[in-house]
């Protein structure tokens, strides 16, 4: 492909979506390569209540289809498909889907992350019926109602703790004895009488059909299977970034994988390379943080643009 973009943005989310309709707006023609899963994590998401400006709540994949049409109403251009490789190692930035290839003198990065699921069919059925990898987004939903959550890290036990604000009780089932999570946290979750721990466990199966109604509990030290009457199953066993394609080119965290950005910035290591939302920041993981750096990270790259042609421009020219 010969045409060189301003920006491509690599992923459909709400931070993607955002830095296209801000980039679209400043007429950058942006060209976002959205994924074939287009959406992000809103896409296993029911009501999102918790989004300004929506005062009823609205469905997540709604809320994503408005983001993209909204993008779109200003020229963005999508391209339903996967990132298999990029070349950040000058401008333009090369970026590949299967043999396509496609340039631009600025990327975004907006490939979010993946809350880790267990695997289990029954879980995946059940998605945003009862079954949830977000509490600040859900637990309103389970007032007076059980609970479940699984895992035994921070997020887990920090989930447990602000679904009791609503639920009735909250078992937590965790694989071992030992927590992942600092011990400040174990005891705070020991010390609220609405939680129990249900610990050397796994969750086999999710119960129900149309919604959840329980789950199935396996004492992997006795053996011994059980079935928890619940309402909701939150998953918190942690999330990926998706930054497996950008790691040769970007500076991220060594354990997690998270890209690294300049502080009060989306600006990556490459000069001209922008992250925004999740794949940059396991603190908050919100849509409305997500598409704030979204923002940013469009605004960024304009600037960087201004930047790059003033000093093109002003550079002398040969006589
Ligand atoms: P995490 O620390 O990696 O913990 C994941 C937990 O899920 C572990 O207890 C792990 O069990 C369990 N787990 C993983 N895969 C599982 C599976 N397939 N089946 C059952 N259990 C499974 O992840 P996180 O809790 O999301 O925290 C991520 C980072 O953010 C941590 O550094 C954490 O400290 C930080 N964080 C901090 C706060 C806070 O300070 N308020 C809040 C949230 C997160 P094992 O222990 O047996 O491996």
């Amino acid at each position: 492909m010969d045409e060189t973009r301003d920006v491509i943005i690599i992923g459909g989310g709400p931070a993607g979506y955002t830095a296209a309709l801000y980039a679209a707006r400043a007429n950058m023609q942006p060209l976002v390569i959205e994924g074939f899963n287009w959406g992000g994590q809103l896409m296993i998401t029911s009501d999102v209540e918790n989004y300004p400006g929506y005062p009823d709540g609205e469905l997540g994949p709604t809320m994503m289809q408005d983001f993209r049409r909204q993008a779109e109403r200003f020229g963005a251009e999508f391209v339903t498909d996967d990132v298999t490789r990029v070349d950040f190692s000058e401008r333009p930035f090369r970026v590949w889907v299967d043999r396509d290839e496609y340039r631009a003198e600025t990327v975004i990065v907006a490939t979010g992350a993946s809350a880790r699921q267990l695997g289990l069919e029954s879980e995946q059925r059940l998605q945003g019926r009862g079954v949830s990898y977000c509490a600040t987004c859900d637990a309103a939903f389970f007032r007076d109602k059980v609970v479940t959550v699984v895992g035994g890290g921070d997020s887990a036990l920090e989930e447990a703790l602000f679904i009791t604000r609503f639920a009735s009780a909250v078992h937590v089932v965790h694989r071992r004895q030992e927590f992942r999570a600092s011990p400040i946290m174990v005891d705070r979750a020991r010390q609220n009488e609405k939680i129990e721990f249900v610990l050397d466990s796994v969750v086999e199966e999710v119960l129900g059909d149309a919604k959840v109604t329980g789950v199935r509990v396996r004492n992997v030290v006795t053996g011994d299977t059980t079935e928890l009457p619940t309402d909701g199953f939150f998953v918190a066993i942690g999330h990926d970034p998706n930054t497996a394609l950008f790691l040769d080119w970007l500076d991220h965290e060594e354990e997690s994988g998270y890209l690294v950005t300049e502080p009060r910035s989306t600006a990556t290591n490459v000069p001209g390379v922008f992250a925004a939302g999740d794949v940059q920041d396991h603190t908050y993981r919100q849509a409305i943080t997500a598409a704030g750096s979204g923002c940013m990270a469009a605004l960024d790259a304009e600037r960087f643009l201004s930047e790059q042609r003033h000093v093109a421009a002003s550079a002398p020219q040969p006589v």
